[in-house]
């Protein structure tokens, strides 16, 4: 979801099952697995989603002989993905941008030729505002998402309470856990920092990318480098501390070229639109749900849902990239054991609420990012982005783009309110909140329900489990949002490791 605030020091969960990384393919290595091919492999990928789409990229770029037939539910592929352009505003419908301290993002927009599409977020506007009793207040300067790293800013907030920065500050004296059990993000956030900076700071800037209850959430599946932290220093304040001092050199010897995050001149369907004009003609079956699995043999057969469809087809793989109810439905008649283990993934929703105005129309200077509300304030409104502010090509001159978050795993109701009540209960709180006048010349709701997996504690030992289990099934491979990471680059990472343990499986059977 938004991510707002300084994340620098945070690296999203990084995938386990890993032969290979996802470099280019050097024209040697394409050749010598073409050499071992006897005859083209079939695979087919389920899902049209940036996972499934990344998946048959990579299996067109190791392989360009082998045949990829990707299904796709509705009409169009991105999955949640959707960039729109109307009355001059450029609405990204749900994700916005990408974290770039990973690398699989920017490394497939590269290879795509999109690497001059790259548009930063505007140095002018990194602050991020937090509401307190209705009032934003800004995040106080230095704080890394889950620990201060500057005393001053924390002492003078108006965001805590006194007894609240006095805890905040013990954090630094507080023993370390030392042993590897998960734990929720509120447990793990109230042990160090205290209960108030859990609900005031932690909660609603974790709370917004994730969509998620944080008494659930796994700290070890999510933010599992704030645990490591934890262990290596002792605290977390000790060590953002240390690292802050360690950057500046840090940053002059990597010569680091982008922003945290990056997005695509032409919004983020651009890199959609790339991968699809990469598939060989014919690989995309559109508004084509797949309905059953089957092994068959060594082979996979597949049927379509639609009446048209003639019947079954035989694969040598199968990339499962759907989100991870639909998976578990699939592969139910095959393995009740690894449906049910994956059914077992709950997911939350939201709705995105893009509103155009006037600049005078918004009282609010909107210097920042974007705005985070803790669920302490009962407000109906996670958060708010300062879209055109983040990313100025957003709106036309004189205008300014809003995007709105509501939903989430505490307010799952308003993810599939209709349009009609959900505007009016945006439109009075954003009144409020940003001393908004008048209606918006512009709106856009695009409804999410569903879509955002939840990795609830104890999630990598279930994925490990799911794994071994999906391992024993040879050719079928899993991808998507549910399992390593539900940012863009970690999806993509996922499409492209099943499509190269795919082709690695190949190639061993072929020198066999
Ligand atoms: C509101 C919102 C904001 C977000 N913001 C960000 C952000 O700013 N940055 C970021 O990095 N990430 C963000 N994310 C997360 C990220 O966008 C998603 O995790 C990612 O795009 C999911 O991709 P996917 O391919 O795994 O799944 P999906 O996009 O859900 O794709 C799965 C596809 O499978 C198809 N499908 C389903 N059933 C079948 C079937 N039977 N047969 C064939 N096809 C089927 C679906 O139609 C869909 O197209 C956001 C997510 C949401 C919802």
């Amino acid at each position: 979801m938004e991510k707002m605030g300084n994340h620098q020091a945070i690296r999203p969960s990084t995938t386990v099952r890993a032969p290979a990384p996802a470099t280019p393919v050097t024209a040697a290595a394409r050749k010598s697995s073409v050499n071992q091919r006897s005859t083209p492999r079939r695979i087919a990928v389920i899902g049209g989603g940036i996972s499934g789409l990344a998946a048959a990229h990579r299996l067109v770029e190791l392989d360009p002989s082998c045949e990829v037939c990707l299904w796709e539910a509705r009409p169009r592929l991105g999955g949640v993905l959707s960039t729109v352009h109307q009355q001059g505003f450029q609405v990204e419908q749900s994700a916005d941008n990408f974290i770039t301290t990973v690398p699989w993002g920017v490394d497939l927009c590269k290879r795509l030729g999109l690497g001059d599409q790259f548009i930063q977020t505007n140095p002018a506007c990194r602050q991020t505002y937090v509401v307190r009793s209705g009032r934003l207040h800004k995040l106080p300067d230095g704080f890394l998402m889950m620990a201060p790293t500057r005393w001053w800013p924390l002492v003078v907030t108006p965001i805590l309470s006194p007894l609240g920065k006095l805890r905040a500050a013990f954090e630094y004296f507080i023993p370390p856990r030392k042993d590897d059990h998960d734990e929720s993000m509120a447990a793990f956030v109230q042990r160090r920092l205290g209960r108030e900076a859990f609900e005031r700071l932690v909660e609603p800037l974790v709370g917004a990318v994730y969509a998620a209850d944080m008494e659930k959430l796994s700290v070890l599946a999510t933010l599992p480098r704030f645990r490591e932290l934890e262990r290596e220093h002792g605290s977390l304040i000790r060590a953002m501390r240390r690292q802050m001092k360690a950057r500046p050199k840090a940053r002059t010897e990597s010569g680091a070229r982008y922003s945290m995050f990056v997005t695509l001149r032409d919004g983020l369907s651009s890199l959609v639109e790339a991968i699809a004009a990469r598939l060989p003609v014919g690989t995309v079956r559109l508004n084509t749900p797949l309905e059953r699995i089957e092994r068959c043999g060594d082979r996979w057969r597949l049927w379509e849902a639609t009446p048209s469809a003639t019947g079954r087809e035989q694969f040598d793989a199968v990339i499962l990239a759907t989100p991870s109810k639909v998976a578990a439905r699939l592969l139910e008649p095959i393995d009740t054991e690894l449906a049910a283990a994956i059914g077992t993934i709950s997911h939350s929703g939201t709705a995105v609420v893009s509103l155009g105005y006037d600049r005078h129309q918004v009282g609010h200077p909107l210097d920042g990012m974007g705005v985070v509300v803790p669920a302490v304030e009962h407000n109906p409104i996670l958060a708010c982005s300062f879209s055109s502010q983040k990313y100025a090509h957003r709106a036309p001159e004189g205008k300014l783009l809003l995007r709105v978050f509501v939903g989430g795993a505490l307010r799952p109701e308003l993810a599939e309110m209709d349009d009609r009540r959900l505007r009016r209960l945006v439109l009075e709180h954003m009144a409020l909140l940003l001393h908004v006048r008048g209606q918006p010349g512009y709106c856009d709701i695009a409804h999410w329900p569903g879509t955002m997996p939840q990795y609830h504690v104890g999630h990598k030992t279930l994925v490990a489990r799911i794994e071994a289990r999906t391992a024993k099934l040879p050719g079928l491979e899993l991808a998507g949002n549910a399992y390593h990471g539900v940012g863009i680059p970690n999806c993509i990472h996922g499409g492209e490791q099943a499509a190269e343990r795919v082709c690695t499986s190949r190639t061993r059977t072929a020198i066999l």
